[in-house]
């Protein structure tokens, strides 16, 4: 017999939402709260890959035409990942895994556009509005979890999936501990015009380029292209993509068009000032000020970023806690394992998290297991997997590597770029290491499992 479970869930980002679809397909009752105002809230912006292990939890979970949806709303994939000089020279670069498999390929797509197509067909299901405050455990075994607005709601299991400053964890992990890695980022946008693209060489326009500078500055540039501009879906896309685009709700609320990201980082001490202290316009000043010697293509860009779009990000990491006694109350995502972006395997971790916290809750719908070791199952594996991406995302960005150091960094900075440039010119050892790179992002051998997991 089927056992009825009732499942909240705080924070509708990019596990939250893709749990709940997968609950909701599956017969579950569940309910999503948001503290965002509307749907069109908060900094969605960005860009986020999404590697082959991401899309395969979000073809577990999702409808299929949402599914669908959702390649067809990517912007063109990388084909290449380069490794540049702060002059826009090429020390590395390797071609992004061919295909376009709707699973096992990488894809690119607007945090925004991701957002408004996970929150398709949730619209029953997502409540916006509501601040999560705290949870008590009931006598009965349920859960109930407090709003700011003074509502509340009960149910059997809360998973808090509200992000890297969860309120969830605090009360249900508060050892757990955050750290900062001493990086300070900032990112803007530059509207696709000629002038832009005329900017970039060919390699650039159609990659993901990560620059080397000196003073241990780092840089990353995205080229966001799209199926559709602010007519509608550009001619030439696809019948299938042109149609689902068409139809789709969600285009009312996304204001995504084509754009070229960039991101400029660096160690807290080695930068003119604190850019998290600093408004939009005065943040743009900084990075014009960090790139000063670099390639005039590379300041020019900068010169041309709309200021409105502009943000700055304190770098933080989450400790991989100790496991924990399980209860009704769980976490995913960023609120139990926040990580750097050095890895772009954030949100890739938190749609696995959704994808084997579905899986498990299912079990406990058809009485294969008990709620709490259900949940314990999910808590065990999911701290093995998002330790190790905590730990790899931190080595790509932690201001106490040696590259940030004065004359030590400067020294390390050239050893670097020849060996990187050695790897570019050996191709046995550029495919070695291109497979090295791409390994975390791949869909785990033991999660194979997961093909045979039936999620109805
Ligand atoms: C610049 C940048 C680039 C990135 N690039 C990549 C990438 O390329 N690939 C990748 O895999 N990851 C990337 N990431 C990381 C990725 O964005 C996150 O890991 C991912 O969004 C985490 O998803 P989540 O569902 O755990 O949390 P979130 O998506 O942050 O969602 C949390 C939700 O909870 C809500 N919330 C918070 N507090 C409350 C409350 N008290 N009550 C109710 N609701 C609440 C928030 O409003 C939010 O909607 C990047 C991050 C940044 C900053």
């Amino acid at each position: 017999m089927e056992k009825k479970l009732r499942v909240l869930i705080i924070g509708a980002g990019t596990g939250g939402l893709c749990l709940a679809h997968g609950l909701k397909r599956a017969g579950i009752a569940v309910r999503v709260f948001e503290r965002d105002r509307t749907r069109q809230d908060g900094l969605h912006g960005y860009r986020v890959g999404i590697s082959p292990a991401g899309s395969y939890a979000m073809k577990q979970c999702l409808p299929p035409e949402l599914f669908d949806l959702f390649v067809a709303t990517c912007a063109r994939a990388p084909r290449y990942f380069n490794m540049l000089t702060e002059q826009l020279s090429e020390v590395l670069s390797f071609d992004a895994p061919e295909g376009d498999d709707p699973i096992d390929s990488e894809k690119s797509v607007s945090r925004m556009t991701l957002r408004q197509v996970l929150l398709t067909g949730l619209e029953d299901v997502v409540e916006f509005d509501k601040k999560f405050e705290r949870f008590d455990y009931n006598t009965d075994g349920t859960v109930t979890a407090f709003f700011e607005d003074g509502s509340n709601a009960t149910g059997d299991v809360l998973v808090g999936a509200d992000g890297a400053g969860s309120r969830v964890r605090k009360q249900r992990l508060p050892n757990a501990r955050m750290e900062e890695t001493g990086i300070l980022s900032v990112g803007g946008k530059v509207a696709m015009t000629a002038e832009a693209k005329g900017l970039l060489s060919d390699k650039v326009f159609n990659g993901i380029s990560l620059v080397m500078a000196p003073r241990g500055y780092g840089a990353i540039l995205h080229v966001m292209e799209f199926k559709w501009d602010r007519h509608g879906v550009k001619t030439g896309v696809g019948g299938n993509d042109a149609e689902l685009i068409s139809q789709w709700p969600g285009m009312l609320y996304d204001n995504t068009r084509d754009y070229i990201m960039w991101g400029v980082w660096g160690a807290r001490q080695r930068l003119p000032q604190d850019p998290t202290k600093l408004a939009q316009v005065q943040q743009l000043e900084m990075v014009k000020e960090m790139v000063k010697g670099w390639h005039p293509n590379m300041r020019r860009l900068i010169e041309l970023t709309d200021p409105s779009t502009v943000f700055s990000i304190n770098i933080r990491t989450s400790v991989p806690p100790e496991p924990w006694s399980s209860s009704c109350v769980t976490l995913l995502g960023d609120a139990v394992h926040t990580m750097t972006p050095g890895r772009g395997v954030g949100a890739n971790t938190a749609l696995r998290d959704a994808e084997l916290l579905c899986r498990r809750l299912i079990e406990v719908r058809d009485a294969k297991a008990e709620l709490v070791a259900a949940l314990h199952a999910y808590e065990a594996e999911m701290l093995e997997y998002s330790r190790d991406a905590v730990i790899d995302s931190r080595k790509q960005m932690d201001a106490k590597d040696p590259i940030h150091k004065p004359v030590l960094g400067s020294v390390l900075l050239v050893g670097m770029r020849t060996g990187m440039r050695l790897v570019n010119a050996v191709p046995a050892l550029k495919k070695k290491m291109a497979e090295k790179q791409m390994r975390l992002r791949k869909i785990k051998e033991e999660s194979g499992l997961q093909k045979q997991a039936s999620m109805a």
